[in-house]
């Protein structure tokens, strides 16, 4: 069976921010790592198994109903600025409205559309729920009625991920990242995207915009 790739292989680059935002390189470093790890388990299920991924743009129940979409303090920083600088139009609109009547128990803020306004920068929880043959129904939550549809992602991608961010949590020995892994530290970190205050950064994007209009 000739199974394609359904992730880029490529690490996405946004050179000119990454030259002045070093924690972004280790957030883009780190999203490139758990893609291929997913990859590699959709591939791996696909000829295995003959498995097909249900997921693709404008089904979008699962970020309508997941409650607690966990998120780490490096990704809450991207996803802030991939907000507040490289969203536009009608889309920008939208999000920043929603981000201010964000209220714990509505659909993700994120959702435009039905789409992830934020899709490149997206959590790393995001990009490992997958679920194959059958997208979820309205009100649906595969993980508890049909676990054998949700791809269970590698161990030994999420780690890598997580070592090359530990340099913005201040971890950078080689020695002390070992520990952070193997003892779970960075778990310590997590946040809840739907229990945070995202009214702030609707204010910051406002801000942004009469600023660029001088
Ligand atoms: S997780 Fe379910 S609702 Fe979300 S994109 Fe995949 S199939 Fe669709
Ligand atoms: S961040 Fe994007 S992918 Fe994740 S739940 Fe929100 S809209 Fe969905």
């Amino acid at each position: 069976m000739d199974v394609q790739p359904v992730y880029p292989e490529k690490r996405l680059s946004f050179p000119e921010a990454e030259a002045k935002l070093t924690w972004l390189a280790l957030l883009l470093d780190a999203h490139s790592i758990v893609d291929q790890g997913v990859e590699q388990e959709l591939v791996g299920q696909a000829k295995a198994e003959g498995r097909k991924l249900a997921c693709r743009k404008g089904c979008a129940n699962c970020c309508r109903i997941h409650a607690a979409v966990p998120v780490y303090p490096l990704e809450m920083a991207g996803m802030a600025w991939y907000c507040t600088e490289e969203t536009t139009g009608e889309t920008r609109e939208a999000l920043v409205s929603q981000l201010e009547a964000f209220q714990e128990g509505n659909p993700c803020p994120f959702l435009v559309d039905d789409a992830c306004a934020i899709h490149a920068l997206r959590p790393m929880a995001c990009r490992q729920f997958n679920v194959f043959d059958t997208p979820c129904a309205e009100d649906e939550d595969p993980f508890y009625n049909r676990r054998q549809d949700v791809l269970t992602p590698s161990d030994a991608f999420k780690n890598r991920a997580f070592w090359v961010t530990l340099p913005f949590y201040g971890i950078v020995d080689e020695r002390d990242k070992e520990i952070a892994i193997k003892e779970n530290h960075i778990h310590r970190q997590v946040r809840v995207l739907q229990q945070c205050n995202w009214k702030e950064l609707a204010k910051k994007m406002r801000q942004f915009d009469e600023q660029r209009r001088g």
